[in-house]
């Protein structure tokens, strides 16, 4: 008798260790190997896991052992994407099986599926071929039409990359419109005349900018490319990863959840707009893609290249300091100059209207006097303005004119935001963006019972109302989240605006990034300041970010020593350091005073952070829970003397959807003792949790290294 297999499988649970399972060879018709994907029986049911270990001994008796059920039809994940997943688990303080499991996309998951998969995936590539032949060509810059200063910075590129084997990082600095797209675009090209070459490319948002796909295309018509984001089906997300995986998929272009993907072959990574907030997962393991990305390149020894007009305060010093390339466009590609910043301070009287304005609109807090003429001259110049409100909604608050009722969530320590109707909502109602709450308007207040109830503040659609009104001959479209979910895609929507079927658009974030817009000539900002003031100390740095990249999308197709567009920003705090620098588009200015900043206040990049969330029926058991893992650090004494372990606080939103939450932050100016802190704080909690339940408390608990949001 041949002697028995034993395999260690990990599953998509929070346990640290790997079941030991029996394997068949002949039943599963292969012989083991570490990094195949398999089903198992596991408790009353069956999951599916991956081999880790592959052995002819088990701590238990062989008789006790069950066997793996079934193999899917899949490789093993390669070497270096095991290590990978090694590295987040260990990193992120996360389990193994956790990392790897949630990485795989749903189709593989599914074992009663995996007899059909090799007709599906067959299928799936006739389709492709035929779709390849008709290709499109928008946004192609070749080599030769590169204008003098990317040609000079691709050169340097292909210079500092040239040894092969050879890790790199290079930060690719330049103005919004400088090109610096059709620069990485052509480095690509070249490292994927090697035929087996695969490249990986990173996007915050894939499906706000389905442009740069085209674009991507564009470059590569006879390059298979694969596309990897929360918006792609179910089966052809799973298509996608397999060729990735199987290394057929020269290109890999997708999200952040892109950066886990086996890719066997990879010779290059770009990652664009990397100071982008979106590249942080924030639940599960809450990894930042920009990291890994960095990490696997210089695991597998390739170049990575990280593109931003403002880069975020860690690659900047990496770049200032000579750890990584620094590659600069200062150009607009185009020949525009950059748009001219405005600051509209809204406490003087001149910028506002007065009774007896023509123009002024019903509820005159909603845009200044100075910004609507703006518009008008921008409508009469036959260009498109775009106004960004970062918050949707009719309105954030409704109250009562009579007591002080306010529209709270009675679930969540938030208040309920009011929707008029809409595609989405045939009425009126209030809704919770914490718990998704949802309920019609009062007509009445519930306290007093008075009819007179108001709304405080605005949102885009309270905006979109007083645009229509203001310029009545005027087509107003809004873009934010409710307008994409309702009857038109986002995708739909960004097309009317390059389309010129719109000439005013009101819309959040969604419409400040990438796009290529060319006939935008104003930008208007409104209710900027509540975020100068956030307790978040990165807050400032994200909100000059978002400016500069709104800014950006005016102007872009000026001719020769045109303007290059207007930004107004509406303010009363025009002297704050992120509006100065903005006036000068001093973006360096501006990260090395972030930089003092953070020094002298000894804040990342200056340190390392992680952070202890912890959820539960009370603010109190949640906080007594944290306040037991600040004791047990202290006590730990080979380490405390290195870490900076706060009082533990409730968040900022403390009750959501019933649970009370509250956090610890933990710092080091060590990254390797602030991981050594947390692996012990990991296995203590652990020990007396059932998965991240804590057995004696009830609080549910969760570690995250990097937190961007505090
Ligand atoms: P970035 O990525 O820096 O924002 P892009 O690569 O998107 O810049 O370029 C901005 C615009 O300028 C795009 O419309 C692009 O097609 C165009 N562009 C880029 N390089 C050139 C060039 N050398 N000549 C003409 N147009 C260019
Ligand atoms: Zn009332
Ligand atoms: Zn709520």
């Amino acid at each position: 008798m041949a002697p028995p297999i034993v395999v260690q499988v990990v599953v998509d649970k929070p346990l640290a260790q790997g079941f030991d399972y029996l394997w068949d060879s002949e039943k599963l018709g292969s012989d083991p190997e570490v990094g195949l994907l398999v089903e198992l029986p596991f408790g009353r049911s069956c999951l599916v896991g991956v081999v880790i270990k592959v052995s002819a001994h088990s701590e238990f008796k062989l008789d006790k052992l069950k066997s793996v059920s079934k193999l899917a039809p899949l490789k093993s994940f390669d070497p270096a994407a095991l290590r990978l997943m090694n590295f987040a688990s260990q990193y992120y303080i996360h389990a193994l099986g956790e990392t790897i499991i949630p990485a795989i996309p749903q189709m593989w998951k599914k074992s009663e599926n995996w007899d059909k998969i090799p007709k599906k995936l067959i299928a799936a590539a006739e389709k492709k071929k035929k779709k390849m032949t008709q290709g499109k060509s928008e946004g192609f810059i070749s080599e030769s039409e590169l204008n003098d200063e990317q040609r000079d910075a691709l050169g340097k590129i292909r210079t500092c990359t040239e040894k092969e084997m050879e890790f790199k990082a290079i930060l690719l600095q330049g103005q919004t419109g400088s090109g610096k797209t059709a620069v990485f675009l052509n480095w690509l090209s070249r490292v994927l005349e090697d035929t087996s070459a695969q490249v990986l490319l990173l996007v915050p948002e894939i499906n706000l900018t389905p442009q740069l796909e085209r674009r991507v295309r564009a470059y590569f018509p006879e390059k298979e490319m694969v596309v990897l984001h929360s918006g792609v089906a179910e089966k052809d997300r799973g298509i996608a990863w397999y060729e990735a995986m199987t290394g057929k998929a020269q290109i890999i272009l997708g999200t952040r959840l892109a950066a886990l993907t086996p890719i066997p072959n990879l010779r290059a990574i770009v990652v664009d707009e990397e100071h982008d907030p979106s590249y942080k997962q924030q639940d599960g393991i809450r990894y930042s893609a920009r990291d890994l990305a960095i990490w696997r390149a210089h695991d597998v020894k390739v170049p990575i290249l990280l593109s931003s007009a403002t880069p975020s305060l860690e690659t900047w010093m990496a770049a200032k300091t000579g750890r990584y390339e620094y590659i600069r466009l200062d150009q607009r590609a185009q020949g525009a100059g950059l748009p001219k910043v405005h600051l509209i301070n809204t406490r003087e009287p001149q910028n506002q209207f007065s009774p007896g304005d023509i123009g002024r609109p019903k509820d005159k807090s909603v845009v200044t006097k100075t910004l609507a003429h703006a518009i008008s001259k921008n409508l009469e110049d036959k260009k498109q303005s775009l106004i960004l409100i970062n918050r949707r909604g009719y309105a954030p608050v409704l109250s009562c004119g009579a007591c002080t009722w306010l529209s709270k969530c009675q679930h969540c320590t938030s208040y309920m935001v009011m929707h008029k109707a809409g595609a989405l909502t045939k009425k009126s109602v209030l809704s919770c963006h914490h718990c998704g709450l949802a309920k019609s308007i009062p007509s009445h207040c519930p306290d007093c019972g008075n009819a007179d109830l108001k709304t405080l503040g605005q949102g885009t659609q309270k905006i979109e109302d007083a645009i229509e009104q203001m310029w009545s001959d005027a087509r107003v479209l809004r873009v934010d989240t409710d307008a994409s979910k309702s009857s038109k895609g986002a995708e739909e929507l960004f097309q009317e605006i390059h389309n010129g079927k719109v000439d005013i658009v009101v819309g959040t974030q969604m419409i400040a990034k990438g796009h290529d817009y060319q006939n935008i000539g104003l930008v208007g900002v409104l209710d900027a300041d509540g975020r100068l003031f956030s307790q978040d100390f990165r807050a400032a740095e994200r909100l000059f970010a978002q400016l500069v990249q709104v800014a950006g999308r005016a102007g872009r197709a000026g001719k020769d020593n045109q303007a290059g567009g207007d930004i107004y920003i509406e303010t009363q705090y025009p002297e704050s350091a992120v509006f100065q620098y903005l006036l000068r588009h001093d973006v360096d200015g501006f990260l090395s005073h972030t930089a003092n900043e953070r020094q002298e206040a000894g804040l990342p990049p200056f340190s390392y952070q992680a952070l202890v969330h912890a959820e539960g029926r009370s603010l109190d058991k949640a906080i007594q829970f944290l306040a037991g893992i600040k004791g047990y650090l202290k006590k730990q004494s080979s380490i405390s003397s290195a870490l900076r372990v706060y009082d533990p606080v409730p968040k900022a939103v403390m009750r959501v959807a019933g649970s009370e939450r509250a956090q610890l932050l933990i710092e080091s100016d060590s990254r390797k003792q602030l991981q050594e802190a947390l692996e012990i704080v990991d296995r203590e909690l652990r020990e007396n949790s059932q998965g991240r339940i804590s057995k004696a408390t009830r609080v549910r608990w969760l570690i995250e290294r990097d937190p961007i949001a505090i």
